[in-house]
């Protein structure tokens, strides 16, 4: 595949005049501390075993590695935070396991040399999936329509100063065009289809990642890459995904 193009970090004034949400930190780096989960090791065993399971771009295993999942999981939860399971997040949604995050930050990331460009994510939940994005791509916009996890994700967030993480509140299947166009789009929310808007909002050479409902009814990982000669679609593994919903709550 052609590589993938990169994009200037500044964003022009269309975009600071926005009226959405954006949230910008103070860089550092990421580092651990308390829990008792705060040692890189637990980490490092999830890191080997999702390459036991086949995962092997090194830049994906290395943000597995560093990005603290206990810190985004309920303290009653924290003991599962580094095993292959999907966890609760509050008002009905979940964060993906391990697993699936990884195979679909890989997918986005196929063919790419180095970090990604801008890259789009609709539905932050808790900001776990935000916080590793911030370690493969230079800038990260990520949307959530629902207020209680916009601001969670926020709050979950802080600690790591991520300047390269944007946080907006609304409908993500409407994208965000300020930030337009995305070397990726990635969706952690499946819908009956893919909204025009992201595929509009596709960098030409990039690509899209997002759970579908296929003609078979089921649930998919589908993938879609814009090239010169048109959008081709790919229908990979089936995949369990809440729902994706239209408006804002
Ligand atoms: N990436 C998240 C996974 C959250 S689950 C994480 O790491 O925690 C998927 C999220 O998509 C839910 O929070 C849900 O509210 C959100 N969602 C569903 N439809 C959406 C839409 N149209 N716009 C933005 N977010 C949406």
């Amino acid at each position: 595949m052609a590589q993938r193009p990169g994009f200037p970090i500044k964003l022009d004034q269309k975009t600071k005049s926005s009226p959405a949400k954006v949230q910008v930190t103070q860089t550092a780096p990421l580092h651990p501390q308390g829990l008792g989960l705060d040692s890189s090791a637990v980490r490092q065993r999830m890191v080997q075993k999702l390459a036991a399971q086949g995962l092997k771009d090194p830049m994906v295993l290395q943000a597995m590695g560093t990005v603290e999942r206990h810190r985004f999981v309920e303290s009653a939860l924290v003991n599962q935070a580094y095993e292959d399971t999907s966890l609760p997040i509050g008002l009905g949604q979940t964060i993906s396991k391990p697993n699936v995050v990884a195979r679909m930050m890989e997918l986005l990331r196929e063919g790419a040399a180095g970090k990604l460009g801008r890259v789009l994510e609709i539905g932050t939940g808790c900001g776990y999936q935000a916080a590793l994005l911030s370690q493969i791509a230079t800038e990260v916009y990520s949307i959530e329509r629902l207020k209680g996890l916009h601001e969670k994700a926020r709050a979950n967030l802080r600690h790591f100063r991520l300047a390269n993480v944007h946080l907006l509140f609304g409908d993500g299947m409407l994208g965000y065009p300020q930030g337009a166009p995305y070397a990726a789009i990635i969706s952690a929310a499946g819908g009956e289809n893919l909204p025009q808007a992201w595929l509009d909002q596709l960098a030409m050479g990039g690509r899209l990642v997002a759970p579908t409902v296929t003609t078979h009814g089921q649930q998919a990982l589908m993938v879609v890459d814009k090239t010169p000669e048109g959008l081709k679609q790919t229908v990979l593994e089936a995949v369990h995904f809440v729902p994706l919903k239209s408006g804002i709550s």
